[in-house]
C-alpha cells in the first residue's frame, strides 16, 4: 500500500542555483526526472521539504521565466507597471 503524497504541478517553481522558474508541468516528475523551465533552463528535479528553501538565500525570480509566464496570459510585464 502507498502513503500517497498529492501536490500542486501549478506549485512546483523548481530552484537552480538561487533562482526560481516556471515549468510547464502536467504532473509531478520523479526525483532524477529531467525537466525543462519556460526560460530553456533544463535540470533534474530533486525534493526537498519547503522549510530548507532559504538555506542557501531566499530564491530571485527568473527574469525570462516571469517574462514568458506574465506574456502568456496577458499580466503586464513588470517593468511596464513599474513605468512611471
Ligand atoms: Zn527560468
Amino acid at each position: 500500500m502507498s502513503a500517497v503524497i498529492y501536490i500542486d504541478p501549478e506549485a512546483i517553481h523548481p530552484v537552480i542555483d538561487g533562482e526560481w522558474h516556471r515549468t510547464r508541468l502536467t504532473g509531478v516528475p520523479t526525483p532524477g526526472q529531467g525537466i525543462t523551465m519556460l526560460c530553456g533552463a533544463t535540470a533534474s528535479a530533486a525534493f526537498l521539504p519547503l522549510n530548507q528553501r532559504r538555506d542557501h538565500g531566499v530564491p530571485t525570480a527568473c527574469p525570462l521565466c516571469d517574462s514568458i509566464y506574465r506574456r502568456e496570459r496577458g499580466i503586464p510585464q513588470q517593468h511596464t507597471r513599474q513605468a512611471r
